[in-house]
């Protein structure tokens, strides 16, 4: 019987004209990007989606050497400041806020020092201890001088060895950005997913009581059962974990979060923290600045940011919800 209605049903919907046409999924910003507009996805929506995806990852990318951050760190210790865009520009503003707020736990100038690790590249290694003394050097962010002249943005790196990563924010960025345009074209609800960098978007159904839930992954086993289910009318939830990108060499794990104390993988309490909050940007940043300094930060009550929510997961699984 139940069956009978099922197939009734589907006939009923194709009879409609209301086929919907599955979430989409591309490389960009370095990782798999899948969203899922639901009932609102239209071939043409879709392409504007990962084609404004790509647009951010032209300009920010420290792979592709014409985009606007490579042309900066090219530039770095020239006398003159290099031009870029407004959003460019607006992007390292937060970055370096971010990074003041939280002692450069966070830390957008760490390029050289990144570099130097290769982690999440063919050619990462352990530098020697004279190479990261060397490059910890060159990671201060008060060597980046934003400025602003007659309408135009520019950025200036002034330590000729200092080099600009934002990594660690701009998956952040570019679902804010993608939740703006959602809203521009009225789409009424959609899922954003840049590398597990979540954006919900918009009421889940006609019910308002009913709420997104969007699992975090256990980081000690990625593949059992979520350690939490956060539930959202709509925002963002971003998690900084040790699992993501890392190489073993001696039965010791490397993970892609540097300290810029130590120069080294940070040796943090914790396996994982999540940041939820209606910014995806300060989600990213945060929950990069919350994993390096460990379950002691207490930056939150430093940070002038809107309300945020955290999911701390220490070593040993144990899991802290705030
Ligand atoms: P996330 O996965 O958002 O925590 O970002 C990690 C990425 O940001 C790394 O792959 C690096 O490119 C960069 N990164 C690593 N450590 C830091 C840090 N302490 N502050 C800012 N960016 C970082
Ligand atoms: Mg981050």
């Amino acid at each position: 019987m139940k069956k009978v209605f099922l197939i009734i049903f589907s006939l009923l919907l194709v009879s409609c004209g209301k086929t919907v046409m599955e979430p989409q999924t591309q490389y960009v910003l370095g990782t798999v990007c899948t969203v899922n507009l639901f009932e609102d996805g239209s071939e043409e929506l879709y392409q504007d989606i990962f084609e404004a995806l790509n647009a951010i990852d032209n300009k920010f990318s420290v792979n592709k050497e014409y985009s606007e951050i490579s042309k900066v760190n090219q530039n770095a210790g020239s006398v003159n400041a290099v031009n870029v865009s407004q959003e460019v520009f607006e992007v390292m503003t937060v970055a370096k806020k971010i990074a003041r707020a939280t002692e450069n736990s966070f830390n957008p100038a760490l390029g050289t020092l990144i570099k130097l690790w290769g982690i999440g590249t063919d050619s990462a290694r352990i530098p020697s201890d004279d190479e990261i003394e060397e490059a910890l050097k060159h990671c201060d962010p008060d060597s980046i001088i934003l400025s602003e002249v007659d309408g135009s943005f520019k950025i200036q790196i002034l330590d000729a060895k200092t080099q600009i990563d934002l990594g660690a924010i701009v998956k952040g960025y570019a679902a804010d950005c993608i939740a703006e345009l959602l809203e521009k074209r009225n789409v009424k609800k959609a899922i954003i997913d840049l590398g597990g960098n979540i954006y919900v978007f918009g009421n889940k159904s006609e019910n308002p009581d009913d709420m997104w839930r969007v699992g975090i992954r256990n980081p000690i086993d990625p593949d059992a059962q979520p350690v939490e289910i956060v539930s959202l009318k709509s925002g963002s939830v971003v998690t900084s974990g040790n699992y993501e990108r890392f190489f073993e060499k001696d039965g010791k794990r490397y993970h892609h979060i540097l300290d810029s104390r130590t120069g080294r993988p940070a040796e943090t309490d914790l396996a994982s923290v999540s940041v939820i909050s209606d910014k995806s940007i300060d989600c990213d940043a945060l929950a990069t600045a919350f994993f390096v300094a460990g379950k002691s930060g207490v930056f939150e009550d430093i940070l002038d940011l809107r309300e945020i929510k955290t999911v701390f997961v220490d070593l040993s699984g144990k899991t802290v919800v705030k």
